[in-house]
């Protein structure tokens, strides 16, 4: 998944191109500029790439979510429904927005199930946030008709799945609103960032004008521009604009390395009856950035993660275990109601997070190991980790 390993001349070029202006501020100042805007090239580029009228840069993949559910009117005593199986992130921006995170059970695609969030559904759900996790998706068909059937918001979080589509239309694109990163360890990175994308011209007017403290940015003069609504910092600058230009040039190669080595890895170990390959509802458009699976049993899984560790495979992930994926170990979330001190008043009658069951998400990710699919291997390093990974199994 990582775009850094690919950092070179390109990254460098744009770079000082933004400090040959000797300015970093993303708008206005047109005299000094040189005729350089990076961040708006990059959002022509995002457009362009993904099919989409409009694209909105800030600075992170969180700043994105944020941004994204106020500019379509989504706040306090609302309710969002959201996996347990997530960068924890998706579940903050909701919280900091003043709605309520509800969590749904996900099925074998890692996502969200139709069944889950059709069970987590109120009188005050308003829109499901949907979480492209490792870049792959849900069941879309199902999620997009219930979304519309029950006139819910379609969120897309696709930090971790950007180049990823379903049956060609790019993920991020398939709901009302899609939100992306280009934080340090993303697919493309722009060391921080993130990106807005959506069709509606409200809520691209409205993520504008949000992202900048309400600033309505027409015309040229700052000082004279109006404010016509409520807003934070959440600004991109010229420098991580401009690596990200340099990395998105080189997201189809990056995708393309992606989906060599992960089918090298996955294709070695189809013979192994005891993985249970996560279930793709459209394996083209994976973006291929990790490889996941599930075991028989959660101590199968604890056990081939030791002795993949042992190995020295790295990039081993066992989400149950670690603490920012996974609902079970969210501290702050689950004290909600309790010591965790908000900024926002968070309507009273918000769940117990602490005794939230989601039996099938636990017996899933309980199982579940994911391989991060890196881009600098050799053809060589790839035979090694084959090898390795069929020993952890007890196969050669
Ligand atoms: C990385 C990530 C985020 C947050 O992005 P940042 O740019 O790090 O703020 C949100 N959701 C998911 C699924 C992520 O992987």
């Amino acid at each position: 998944m990582p775009g850094f390993e690919l950092f070179g001349a390109e990254e460098r070029q744009e770079v000082a191109d933004v400090m040959a202006n000797g300015f970093t501020f993303r708008y206005n100042f047109d005299g000094m500029r040189n005729g350089r805007w990076k961040a708006a090239e990059m959002e022509r580029m995002l457009q362009d790439r993904l099919q989409v009228r409009h694209a909105h840069l800030v600075s992170s993949g969180t700043a994105a979510l944020q941004t994204a559910l106020a500019a379509s009117g989504i706040g306090a005593g609302d309710e969002v429904i959201v996996p347990p199986f997530t960068f924890v992130a998706s579940v903050e921006a909701i919280v900091m927005a003043g709605a309520i995170p509800v969590f749904a059970e996900i099925d074998d695609t890692l996502c969200l199930s139709p069944e889950g969030i059709e069970a987590a559904i109120t009188p005050r759900t308003r829109a499901v946030n949907l979480v492209h996790m490792c870049g792959s998706m849900g069941r879309i068909d199902q999620i997009k008709a219930l979304c519309d059937r029950h006139g819910l918001m379609l969120l897309e979080d696709a930090c971790q799945a950007i180049g990823g589509s379903y049956h060609g239309q790019p993920l991020g694109t398939l709901g009302q609103v899609g939100c992306f990163s280009f934080d340090s360890v993303k697919t493309i990175s722009c060391g921080e960032g993130g990106a807005i994308v959506t069709q509606s011209e409200t809520i691209y007017r409205n993520a504008h004008m949000f992202s900048d403290h309400g600033h309505d940015h027409l015309g040229n003069d700052r000082g004279a521009e109006g404010h016509p609504i409520m807003g934070l910092n959440f600004r991109i600058s010229e420098m991580n604009a401009a690596l990200g230009v340099a990395q998105l040039r080189k997201l189809d190669d990056i995708l393309a390395i992606q989906r060599r080595h992960k089918t090298m890895i996955k294709s070695a170990l189809a013979d192994i009856d005891e993985i249970q390959f996560r279930h793709l509802p459209d394996p083209a458009g994976d973006n291929a950035g990790f490889l996941s699976f599930m075991l028989p049993t959660a101590a199968r899984a604890v056990e081939i993660n030791q002795k993949l560790g042992s190995a020295g495979v790295d990039g081993c992930f066992y989400w149950y275990g670690n603490n920012w994926h996974y609902l079970k170990n969210w501290q702050h979330i689950q004290q909600l109601k309790g010591p965790a001190k908000l900024p926002v008043a968070l309507n009273s009658d918000l769940p117990d997070y602490r005794h939230i069951a989601l039996p099938q998400s636990d017996h899933i990710m309980s199982r579940t190991l994911s391989l991060l699919i890196k881009l600098s291997w050799s053809e060589q390093a790839i035979a090694e980790r084959i090898h390795h990974i069929r020993r952890a199994f007890g196969q050669n």
